[in-house]
């Protein structure tokens, strides 16, 4: 794929945020709940970092020696401190902002989000079964695993929150260089819909480091299955969408990953085609529904593992 510079990124970003979005009807909720309709961007991430650019520029100088240092990780082979088992294994704080009752989601459902995210970064879920023959070869064992750590409950009368970093102030980030954080809200929307989630990147500031949640997309739910998280933590250990936010041509940075022209919708058959080849709509950084979201490749490993090599923005974690 093609080298893609952040300061190009940058101005993607402007473009991108700009763009005239439709807005997609889920199932409606019934009860006290309000009707849920996805935005067309159903993950906020890309947004959120054109409008933390936009209030910091200097945030690009630090995504581009993120990636620098990503680039030479790869490069030289550097590999991360392991656990005994191989793994890295990740302590979760989980913040969960709520108004009603039902927002103040249970234990249980916190426990099944973190059982979604072993099973994904472990070859572990079961939907990887459904892979076509020609991907097969790229799948990879990620080899994260996750430990709750904490839930935090937080009253609020808030009923929705803008994706801004609001919410990360009323529960504020826990140890964010040991803990991934996950903040839990009731409603996000955004641009005549709602997203279902988003993170911030490596390089981004620690006082919001992490990902957010809307709690009907967190663990299992009638529109869940706990795939929200895994693509929100993709983001978080630096993955972009497998599209590469642009037209054919637009890069993720990853080698094995084909070119797509565009995020993929619900459960497509395969294989559909983009910019000559087909695409891996089975990927967890597509916007395919959860259950026909898959797999993580090999080159997506690699860029997730640098940042916890030494000089990486997540080194502290696999110590
Ligand atoms: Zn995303």
């Amino acid at each position: 794929m093609k080298n893609f510079k952040l300061v190009a990124l940058a101005a993607t970003l402007v473009l991108t945020v700009s763009c005239e979005r439709e807005t997609l009807t889920n199932p409606q909720e019934t009860g006290n709940q309000e009707a849920f309709s996805l935005a067309a961007d159903q993950c906020g991430a890309m947004d959120v970092l054109a409008q933390q650019i936009a209030a910091d520029p200097s945030l690009i100088d630090r995504l581009n020696t993120v990636e620098a240092h990503t680039k030479e990780a790869i490069a030289q082979g550097k590999t991360a401190r392991l656990a005994a088992d191989g793994s890295i294994e990740i302590p979760v704080v989980f913040h969960v902002i709520y108004r009603t009752q039902s927002e103040n989601i249970p234990l249980s459902q916190i426990q099944e989000q973190i059982a979604a995210l072993n099973e994904d970064f472990n070859l572990d879920n079961p939907g990887r079964t459904t892979i076509p023959g020609e991907f097969q070869s790229v799948e990879s064992n990620i080899g994260i695993s996750f430990v709750l750590e904490q839930v935090i409950r937080t009253y609020d009368r808030r009923r929705s929150w803008r994706p801004d970093d609001s919410m990360k102030f009323v529960s504020p980030t826990v140890n964010p260089e040991q803990n991934l954080n996950i903040w839990v809200v009731n409603n996000m929307p955004y641009r005549g819909g709602n997203i279902l989630g988003y993170a911030q990147f490596p390089g981004g500031d620690r006082a919001t480091d992490g990902i957010v949640l809307d709690y009907r997309f967190t663990g299992n739910t009638q529109y869940s299955t706990g795939r929200t998280a895994t693509h929100e933590v993709g983001h978080w250990l630096n993955l972009r969408h497998i599209w590469g936010d642009g037209g054919c041509g637009a890069s993720d940075f990853v080698a094995d990953t084909p070119d797509a022209d565009g995020p993929s919708r619900g459960c497509p058959t395969y294989p559909t085609v983009s910019c000559g080849t087909n695409d891996m709509t089975m990927n967890f950084m597509d916007y395919s529904n959860d259950p026909c979201l898959n797999m993580f490749t090999n080159g997506q490993k690699s860029r997730m593992l640098s940042v916890f090599t030494a000089g990486g923005y997540r080194e502290a974690m696999a110590q």
